[in-house]
Formats: structure tokens, C-alpha cells, sequence
């Protein structure tokens, strides 16, 4: 069965979109620990990041230092945090988090709620910066 976000990819479940080529999509995470939490992910579904093929992997990092500069462009914080988990969903995916200390990058805290038009407003404006 396809992930989730693989349907997200195929245009059947919706995303807050942020930028997308050929390879890689970039949307924010519903569920984020601060505005502008955003993921990046492989078109291609796998499921473990370091099962992906080198070239996919780098040219992965590389979509995701585009998207970084349009976050921080949009979101006032001192670094975009980068990591990756994925005990959820089982599709390689980078977490890039607008982050001020140390603390903002624990999993384990609350996260913050936003209304679908905070997350429209957060994605259209970094989209923008991206362009
Ligand atoms: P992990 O696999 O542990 O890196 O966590 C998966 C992340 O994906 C979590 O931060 C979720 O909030 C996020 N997530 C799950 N489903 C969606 C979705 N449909 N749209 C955006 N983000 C999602």
C-alpha cells in the first residue's frame, strides 16, 4: 500500500505545499514543533533515508537547502534545524525546523497548533521566497 506520503505526492491527499521538482516535494508538517516546520521527501517512495541511492540522497539534501533559505527567509530564527526520524511514516523524509536553542528541536514537546489559514499563509509565503 502506498504511504501516506506517497498519496500526498499523487495529489490524493492535500498538503500545505511549499516547493516541488521532478524528485522531491516539500510540504509543512501538520503537526509541527514551530511555524515552518516543514518536511522534505523523495517522490520516489522508500522507506528507510539511508536505503536511498546516493545521487537521490544528495540531490535530496541539496532541494532541501533551497527550501531551508526560504523558511528562514520567512520565519525569524537563529538556524533551520535539520533531522530526520521516521518511526512514523515509512517514506524518507527530512525534518527542517526554524529553531532558536537546542530545546526547539525535542520531539517530545507539545506542539503548536495552527489554523488551516495560519498554514496556508506560512506555505504560500515561503513558496513565494522559493519561487
Ligand atoms: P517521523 O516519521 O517520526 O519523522 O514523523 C512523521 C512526521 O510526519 C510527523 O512530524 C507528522 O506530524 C508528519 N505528518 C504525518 N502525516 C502528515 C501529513 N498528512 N501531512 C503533513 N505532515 C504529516
Amino acid at each position: 500500500m502506498a504511504s501516506i506520503f506517497s498519496r500526498i505526492v499523487s495529489g490524493e491527499i492535500p498538503c500545505y505545499k511549499i516547493a516541488e521538482d521532478e524528485n522531491y516535494l516539500a510540504f509543512l508538517d501538520i503537526n509541527p514543533l514551530a511555524k515552518g516546520h516543514t518536511l522534505v521527501i523523495p517522490k520516489k517512495e522508500t522507506d528507510y533515508i539511508f536505503d536511498i541511492g546516493d545521487d537521490e540522497l544528495a540531490g535530496m539534501m541539496v532541494f532541501a537547502k533551497k527550501v531551508a533559505h526560504g523558511i528562514k527567509e520567512v520565519v525569524p530564527c537563529k538556524r533551520i534545524g535539520v533531522t530526520v526520524i521516521g518511526l512514523e511514516v515509512a517514506h524518507a523524509h527530512i525534518h527542517l525546523i526554524p529553531i532558536n536553542t537546542i530545546y526547539d528541536m525535542d520531539f517530545s514537546r507539545p506542539k503548536i497548533k495552527l489554523s488551516p489559514e495560519d498554514f496556508t499563509t506560512i506555505s504560500n509565503a515561503i513558496a513565494n521566497k522559493i519561487g
